[in-house]
């Protein structure tokens, strides 16, 4: 425990009417894309076979194996199968004719706020716990910007990812009361996620209805940080359902680290960019991200545009992607032969581009080119901006003008 004084030594922003506070040296902060992206680099790395898009639909047992059928038509077999759907687990367990239980989503709010804010903390600041969530925090990122929020409200809905006013008032005033120089200028966007919640507690065990499947279901708060150690408790809990493992003798758990121009200095950026062209050029300005980088990550299986934000950041910073959007399809399309009609801001039906629009702007740019401007320029790039979606509604009509829908937090426009 400190005293007041102590707590404005260690974080001089805080309010000038703390009492005092506790100080939790060994608490940090990850970068959450990061991690997972990292988790699952090294597991394919050393022979994981990823698939992607394979909604699990149904499931059946076929001489002492799952065949586990995807709503695309797809299906795979399995001998274990592990159950870790978030917020559908109660459905992907009744597939599996497991345990009945309902999963209720409890959505968290979160705001951003620009690198440049003044506020900034150098570690998270709790405010004390509420018997229903560890309350709404002042959160320093890993990449320079501060999050502030979540809230903790439970909600019928498994898509209902918008954000509100309301709460965006409530979160400021709370996180004011902590640091008051907060100011609702800095905020660039909103997030919000849904916990999925079975309970006051996590649901891991093996199936007491289904052979050899595991369920590892609510994982709600702090499901990301309990992860490594959830991970372990599997392992064993399958082990003991009779699964051989064998740690591979060539295991290499390490992943290349890419390099991006954000972390190089000028000089440095203008020596690489000799080399390759292509980290001369700037895509994202906000965050400083590469042409370079942007194709690294299509190549190594990024293929939305959500996609390559969270392991790029290019459309993460002030501008949220108003810039730099249209050049990451236009990246997409060039490296992977995509037709625009097929770009997504997240897989499935998410599309970003209008047909109508595009073929005008199409037809338009034909026409210049035939004229002898032979240079796509400014008309291009703005005529194929005005193709993007609405990209706080994903496009959806009748839904708040916050509304976000990808998994876990989705990034949303501020208006
Ligand atoms: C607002 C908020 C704040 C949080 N704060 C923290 C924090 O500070 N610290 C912390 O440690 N944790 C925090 N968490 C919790 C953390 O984000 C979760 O615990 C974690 O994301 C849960 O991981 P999961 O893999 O169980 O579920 P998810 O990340 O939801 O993954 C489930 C996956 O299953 C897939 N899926 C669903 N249905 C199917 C199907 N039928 N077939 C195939 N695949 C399917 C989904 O597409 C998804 O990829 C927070 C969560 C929220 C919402």
């Amino acid at each position: 425990m400190c005293s007041r004084e102590r707590m404005l030594e260690l974080e001089p922003s805080l309010s000038p009417d703390t009492v005092g506070g506790l100080y939790a040296p060994s608490g940090g902060i990850v970068e959450p894309y990061r991690f997972v992206f990292s988790l699952v680099e090294s597991a394919m790395k050393n022979g994981v076979r990823l698939l992607t898009e394979f909604k699990v639909s149904s499931a059946r047992r076929e001489d002492d194996a799952w065949l586990i059928d995807a709503s695309d038509g797809r299906t795979i077999s399995a001998r274990y199968v592990v159950n870790s759907a978030g917020l559908h687990a109660d459905e992907v367990s009744a597939a599996f004719g497991a345990e009945e239980f309902t999963i209720r989503p409890r959505k968290g709010e979160y705001y951003l706020l620009d690198k440049s804010a003044k506020a900034r903390p150098k570690r998270v600041v709790f405010p004390v716990p509420t018997a229903v969530s560890k309350g709404m925090l002042v959160i320093p990122t890993v990449e320079g910007t501060v999050l502030i929020g979540p809230t903790a409200t439970d909600v019928d809905d498994k898509e209902d990812f918008s954000t509100t006013r309301i709460k965006l008032e409530k979160i400021l005033s709370s996180a004011r009361t902590m640091i008051p120089a907060i100011s609702e200028t800095d905020v660039i966007t909103s997030f919000a996620g849904l916990r999925p919640a079975y309970g006051d507690d996590f649901y891991i065990g093996l199936s007491a209805k289904a052979p050899r499947f595991v369920q590892v279901a609510a994982i709600q708060s702090p499901g990301l940080t309990a992860s490594p150690a959830i991970g372990e408790y599997v392992k064993d809990l399958l082990k003991k359902n009779g699964l051989r493992l064998v740690e591979k003798p060539d295991w290499d758990p390490l992943v290349d680290k890419v390099k991006r121009a954000r972390d190089l200095s000028l000089f440095e950026l203008d020596e690489t960019s000799a080399n390759d062209f292509a980290y001369g050029e700037i895509i994202c300005r906000c965050e400083r991200v590469s042409e370079a980088e942007i194709v690294q990550a299509i190549r190594s299986g990024h293929r939305t545009l959500d996609g390559i934000k969270y392991v790029t950041r290019a459309q993460m910073g002030r501008c949220q992607g108003g810039f730099c959007a249209y050049k990451i399809i236009k990246i997409l399309m060039r490296e992977t032969g995509m037709g625009w009609d097929e770009v997504t801001k997240r897989g499935g039906a998410s599309k970003v581009l209008q047909g109508a629009n595009y073929e005008t702007a199409e037809k338009g740019r034909r026409r210049h080119r035939g004229r002898g401007g032979g240079h796509d320029r400014g008309g291009t790039a703005r005529g194929e901006r005005s193709l993007l979606r609405d990209r706080g509604t994903g496009g959806r009509p009748g839904r708040h003008p916050h509304a976000m829908h990808p998994q876990r937090l989705r990034p949303n426009r501020v208006q």
